[in-house]
């Protein structure tokens, strides 16, 4: 077995009957990872998007997770207020079978980083109602975890690359490091 360690496990609880829709998150996420920072306004470009449905009064923040290599085999349906959704519209992971969470521009995966740097989320931040509350814990883990993190991230790079090209790739990744 191996050494123990102890890592931070930072996510975010959505509280939808909070939210109203009114797409802060949305905003201050894009301008935060805009290059250069703040330098522009895009929530197409946001790590959160909020499915909305305003007639019905429905808003469902959803923040990017992982990226999947392909897209999953489940289709279950939900229902909010009589109207059905796909199970695809509250999916965290960037995926090939549909247009959230990825670049506009050059159709790279987007993925929340917690606005690394920052103290606290700015969305959370930035939601007014406390939709979005910011939640660390502290878990224990395998050092040989870690490292299938690392082999995981490599995989995940690599899969990239030879779906994006690497070219594209580095430039999107030279891009983004510009953005202080
Ligand atoms: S900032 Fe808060 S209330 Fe506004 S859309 Fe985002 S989660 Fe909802
Ligand atoms: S934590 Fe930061 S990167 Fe993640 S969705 Fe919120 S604003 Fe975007």
């Amino acid at each position: 077995m191996g050494d123990k360690k102890k890592k931070i496990i930072k996510t975010i609880n959505i509280d939808v009957n909070q939210c109203n829709g009114c797409r802060a998150c949305e905003v201050i996420c894009s301008c935060f990872h805009a290059a250069p920072k703040y330098s522009s306004n895009n929530p197409a470009r946001s790590r959160i998007r909020v499915v909305r449905d305003p007639l019905r009064d429905v808003y469902v923040p959803v923040y990017a997770g992982e990226y999947a290599v392909a897209e999953c085999a489940g289709r279950d349906k939900y229902t909010i207020d009589g109207k059905e959704y796909d199970e695809c519209s509250f999916c965290r992971a960037s995926c090939p079978s549909r247009d959230e969470f990825k670049e506009p521009d050059s159709g790279l995966p987007l993925k929340c980083d917690m606005c690394e740097g920052e103290e606290e989320p700015l969305c959370v931040k930035w939601c007014l109602v406390d939709a979005l509350t910011y939640k660390e814990r502290e878990e224990e883990i395998e050092e040989d975890d870690e490292k299938e993190d690392r082999e995981e991230l490599e995989i995940g790079l690599e899969s990239l690359a030879s779906k994006y090209g690497l070219e594209k790739l580095m430039d999107s990744v030279a891009r983004l490091s510009k953005k202080d």
